[in-house]
């Protein structure tokens, strides 16, 4: 929950982390200037990343570092070095995850000419679901020959953040918002996103709004960001697209995000450590400074986050760039670190001449009001698909058919065998590969219920025939609606 600026004199404490690589430098610059700029906040440091990791601790974050983010509820945190191996898990991931930061909002922003961009006139905010689809993490090696990764879409998670973005667009005056899915092949998942983000539109006709399919899209948005304004994701996608985007705008490193949850944000650059160019004194910390002034807004303090701004945009214009970046003389910039936060600092209280203002808005409640939950759902089981780990000699998915289908019974009888989700059995075609990794669909003849009886009963035949079963998944309908998709010739 942001809080307010009300009272000038009382600093707001927010917890601070230097992180690893560049992380220190470009922290110290952009704390530089916000003390610069008076903004009244009072930084609490934490110690987080490779250091703490190496101790032992594999989340990367002391329980001690949680305490202080309880309280303070806002972190701005420079980029940190995951370890390769060692079992340690992303901090990002796990922060995001367990402060329930679920939008992440970056603003891609084309400064051209003072920063070269083949996209003069880009100006698109990429809001990427954070906590669902594949990164829940979950994924189990089933056979010698097979993996899978639980893709996890919701409805409460994709209808929090449909409403974080349109809401997002009428904050910021934008006038529209793409949703990009890929429901022609996910559609159940995929579906389920863009439903919710359909039904989200609908509440806000003053605002518009398109789906795109996500390979088009990003071939679009690569090609002609000019043409987009507010885009939506899930995790995985916005993971990608966003990468995409920022880079258009003419390097990662002058991209910020924001991540945003109902008690909770944490700010930051969307580049990481960089330990090429770590202790050089040459890395760009305009990314972080762009993440700390996202995070002003969010406090309420727009106008410290606008002065700021507008001096940032300023010495961009005086040609006073970073090495990663190439200024409107078509030159590489040649400012340090500390060089560049100096003469950002000495602009204060100026404004860019060329480029548009800064007009960041105060941020506001993100806690949604529940909407009213629909009722649930009456959920009846049809069926049961039975995942083999099968592998006799020749792989024939006519021999497991055949044997499979014996074990079915008045109520469940074996509909299709699939390898990879396409059918083998009956009447596959003798060009499919077939891996070790089987799908056994059995359901109900009538399209009537059973009941877990009849599927302990069945996986207990399974056993007795000596099939070794690695996982089952069963088939649900609700309100009569068959929610498992078919598979591919079934
Ligand atoms: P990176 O973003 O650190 O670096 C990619 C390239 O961009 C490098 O050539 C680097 O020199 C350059 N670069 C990045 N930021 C820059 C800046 N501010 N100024 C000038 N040049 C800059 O990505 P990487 O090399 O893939 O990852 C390095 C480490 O960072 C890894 O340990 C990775 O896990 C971590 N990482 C952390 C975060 C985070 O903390 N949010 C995000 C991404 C990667």
């Amino acid at each position: 929950m942001p809080m307010s600026a009300s009272d000038p004199t009382t600093p707001i404490p927010i917890a601070v982390a230097f992180g690893d690589g560049i992380g220190p430098s470009i922290m110290e610059a952009t704390l530089r200037i916000l003390e610069a700029a008076k903004v009244p906040i009072a930084p609490e440091r934490i110690e987080i990343g490779e250091k703490v990791y190496l101790s032992g601790v594999t989340s990367g974050m002391e329980p001690s570092a949680w305490d202080v983010l309880r309280r303070t509820r806002v972190f701005l945190k420079a980029p940190i070095t995951t370890p390769q191996g060692g079992g340690y898990k992303s901090l990002n991931v796990t922060t995001r995850k367990t402060l329930g930061l679920y939008a992440n909002v970056r603003p891609c922003r084309s400064f051209h000419p003072f920063v070269q961009s083949r996209h003069p006139g880009m100006d698109v905010t990429i809001i990427r679901e954070n906590e669902e689809d594949t990164y829940a993490g979950i994924e189990h090696q089933q056979t010698p020959e097979v993996t899978q990764c639980l893709k996890l879409i919701s409805r409460p998670g994709s209808e929090r953040i449909a409403r974080y973005a349109f809401d997002y667009a009428e904050r910021a005056g934008r006038r529209r918002v793409t949703c990009m899915v890929k429901d022609n092949i996910m559609k159940i998942t995929d579906g389920l996103f863009r439903q919710c983000f359909e039904e989200e539109a609908a509440r806000h006709p003053n605002i518009e709004s398109d789906v795109m399919i996500i390979d088009i899209g990003t071939a679009r948005i690569a090609d002609t960001p000019g043409t987009f304004d507010v885009v939506v994701l899930p995790n995985l996608y916005g993971d990608i697209v966003s990468d995409v985007v920022a880079q258009l705008t003419g390097s990662v490193g002058i991209a910020g995000s924001a991540n945003i949850g109902d008690d909770f944000a944490m700010f930051e650059a969307i580049h990481g450590s960089a330990p090429d160019i770590a202790g050089k004194g040459i890395a760009n910390p305009s990314a972080l400074i762009q993440g700390s002034l996202q995070m002003l807004a969010h406090l309420g303090l727009a106008d410290h986050a606008n002065l700021i701004q507008n001096a940032w945009l300023r010495t961009l214009e005086d040609g006073v760039v970073t090495g990663d970046l190439v200024n409107s003389k078509g030159e590489r910039g040649s400012a340090g670190t500390e060089e560049f936060a100096n003469a950002v600092i000495q602009r204060l209280g100026d404004e860019p001449v060329t480029l548009a203002r800064s007009a960041f808005r105060q941020g506001r409640t993100m806690a949604f009001e529940t909407r009213k939950a629909a009722p649930r759902p009456v959920k009846t089981l049809g069926g049961i698909d039975v995942f083999l780990d099968w592998d006799e000699v020749g792989r024939d998915p006519n021999v497991l058919g055949e044997k499979v289908k014996a074990l079915g019974s008045d109520a469940l009888e074996l509909r299709i065998v699939t390898n990879r989700g396409v059918k083998v059995y009956p009447d596959g075609f003798p060009e499919t590969f077939c891996s070790d990794h089987w799908r056994c669909r059995f359901v109900n003849p009538e399209e009537g219920e059973i009941s877990h009886s009849d599927v302990l009963a069945l996986l207990q035949r399974f056993e007795t025939a000596g099939f070794d079963f690695i996982k089952t998944e069963h088939l649900y309908r609700f309100d009569g609606e068959r929610g498992w998709s078919l598979g591919q010739g079934e």
